[in-house]
């Protein structure tokens, strides 16, 4: 083997599609008689109920993991690390100081959940993983200053770089350096959007455009242009309260919550949704996200701090009765954002039958869940919420205009910037979106190489780029 060959990376991402994420990085130094490095960035819960089957395990042994490294805090990107835990890992769980303060939230409502589902699925208390694991996971976390080169051992060198995506959310870069030898660079881009609201995203650094990377790149709206987004949520709302209706939202505890309560402010603001229309926002894991985005604990922008609408009230499980029996026009923002869990499955169970009544998604919702359900139900025909039936009467509607993922044109955008670009691996989005993003990439971008990431292959790569794929042999 030539000196390039000695010291190389091998990458594989073990979700084939949008959830679950979890790359594994093996690298191989150049001295044969040290071990391997192994560390995988993210380690999230599968949500498709067709690959719920893939939680159960992880195809390589924690136990020999040396870290981990968090892009950022949703349950499909870190659900599973109490799994990891309970299985043997032991290392640090490297994340932005904002995700460390937003984890221990996430992972005990992710915890809720699977308890109530396993006791609802399998009537006993199966459970991935225990209050234990959950706990030990949370002190192995380790928090990260946004653009301060960490050093990890002898060899890795991380940076957490901000990203719009969601509060705390990062780009992580990996450096890996051996005496002697070109660095590896690789950027790993979690869930991307350049831009948020409620927060400053630096600029890429200068000195990442210019040397020698990998980029693993999500791809969750491959296929769409911005341009294709078409806004809807404030003429639907608007137009049920003015018809004297009700509006149903279900949101995501975090981000999507405070960016729908904070559009219904600039709309109470613009005169288009009036004060006295009451406001009830419910879900315990959104008030509290919210509670510390007022406080602003997580590098909320000043100006962003005062976001709440007029005549907003927050509801917990004693007074949601009282709301569900309100016959007012009223507007209820409620989680969970695809409609599954928490109070939003009370209040669609309790609306959907009811003519006037409007159901607005807020953002994706994955196969399986209520959401996408009340999607591919007819109105007028039945549909089962929470093990009853219901007729459909209430209208039910989507829009994308919310979405924290960078669409093709600005993930084009995003990888034009880096001019030594070798290797792009396409991951995070179905397979046909990937296979058609990474032609895309191709045409525009043409870096050395593309390769769509998933768990059938090891991509093997060195500082220049891709050595060859291997077959992942787990399965
Ligand atoms: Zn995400
Ligand atoms: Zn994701």
């Amino acid at each position: 083997m030539g000196k390039k060959e000695r010291f190389y990376a091998d990458i594989m991402a073990l979700n084939p599609g949008v959830t679950g994420s979890c790359n594994l990085v093996v690298v191989t130094l150049p001295n044969l008689s040290m071990p391997k490095i192994q560390f995988v960035v993210d380690c999230g819960l599968f949500q498709e109920k067709s690959e719920e089957i893939l939680n159960n395990s992880f195809p390589f042994n924690p136990e020999n993991l040396d870290f981990c490294l968090i892009t950022h805090n949703h349950v499909d990107h870190i659900g599973r690390l109490p799994l990891l835990v309970k299985k043997g890992f032991r290392g640090k769980i490297y994340t932005s100081e904002p995700t460390s303060k937003l984890i221990s939230l996430a992972l005990w409502d992710c915890h809720k959940i699977l308890k109530g589902s396993s006791k609802r699925k399998h009537k006993c208390d199966y459970l991935l993983y225990q209050s234990a694991d959950l706990e030990q996971a949370l002190t192995q976390v380790t928090s990260c200053n946004y653009g301060e080169e960490i050093q990890i051992n002898d060899y890795v060198n991380v940076t957490f770089l901000k990203n719009g995506h969601l509060v705390g959310a990062a780009l992580i870069y990996v450096k890996i350096s051996y005496p002697g030898y070109q660095d590896i660079n690789i950027l790993f881009t979690g869930d991307y959007k350049g831009s948020n609201l409620f927060l400053d995203v630096d600029p890429i650094p200068e000195n990442l455009k210019k040397i020698p990377l990998t980029v693993v790149q999500e791809s969750t709206y491959g296929y769409m242009q911005t341009e294709e987004m078409k806004p809807c949520f404030e003429e639907n709302v608007v137009e049920h309260i003015q018809n004297g209706g009700t509006v149903i939202v279900p949101v995501f505890s975090l981000g999507r919550s405070q960016e729908i309560l904070y559009k219904l402010k600039l709309m109470q603001n613009a005169g288009k949704l009036s004060n006295s229309i009451p406001i009830f926002f419910d879900g315990k894991l959104a008030q509290q996200y919210t509670s510390l985005y007022v406080r602003g604990d997580l590098g909320i922008k000043e100006e962003m701090k005062d976001f709440l609408p007029e005549n907003v009230t927050f509801v917990d499980r004693a007074s949601r009765s009282s709301v569900l029996a309100n016959t007012e026009s009223k507007i209820i923002l409620t989680t969970s954002g695809m409609g599954s869990y928490g109070p939003a499955q009370t209040y669609i169970a309790n609306y959907i039958s009811q003519p006037g009544i409007l159901i607005q998604f807020t953002g994706y919702t994955a196969e399986g869940t209520l959401g996408a359900r009340l999607k591919n139900t007819p109105f007028g025909e039945q549909v089962m919420i929470g093990g009853s039936e219901k007729i459909k009467l209430a209208q039910v509607e989507y829009t994308t205009e919310y979405s924290a993922h960078a669409k093709a044109d600005e993930i084009l955008e995003f990888l034009k910037q880096f001019s030594c670009l070798k290797l792009v691996l396409v991951n995070h989005g179905e397979e046909n979106v990937k296979c058609q993003f990474a032609k895309r990439i191709i045409e525009e971008i043409n870096p050395k190489d593309v390769e769509i990431l998933g768990n059938q292959y090891f991509y093997r790569i060195n500082p220049y780029g891709l050595i060859k794929a291997m077959p992942t042999k787990f399965k």
